[in-house]
């Protein structure tokens, strides 16, 4: 059974409980890596810069003011092959799945307004989860 890597925890520690429970069943069934939780100022706007993130600091849900929690995680399968596709939409699958079974509501970002149409985003985020409130 995969196991997650002491950073990938160290990570998912920056997320909610919520996301924590749903990554620790999902590496369960496949092997994934945490990439990235709680960013800071610098790191956000490193990212919007670059293109990476669609929102400056503090509006991605990546960002939180410590104590809070980040209510967004970025995961990759294990191990990374950034350009394997088809191996981010299973694992979406996966983690989609978890998620509704354990009741917890999720937005992707392959499927940004959650309508289940994976052919009408303009910003695919595949290895994106975030809390929907
Ligand atoms: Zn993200």
């Amino acid at each position: 059974m995969p196991k997650f890597s002491r950073r990938s925890k160290e990570i998912l520690l920056t997320c909610v409980e919520n996301l924590q429970v749903i990554m620790y069943d999902v590496v369960a069934i496949t092997d994934i890596t945490i990439i990235s939780g709680l960013r800071g100022e610098g790191e956000q706007n490193s990212l919007y810069r670059r293109g990476l993130s669609k929102l400056p600091f503090p509006n991605s849900r990546h960002n939180a003011i410590p104590p809070a929690l980040s209510e967004a995680v970025d995961i990759a399968p294990y191990p990374i092959k950034w350009k394997d596709t088809e191996k981010f939409y299973y694992v979406a699958g996966i983690v989609m799945g978890v998620a509704g079974m354990l009741g917890i509501e999720l937005r992707w970002g392959g499927d940004w307004d959650r309508d289940d149409d994976l052919h009408d985003q303009t910003f695919m985020d595949l290895g994106h989860f975030e809390i929907v409130r």
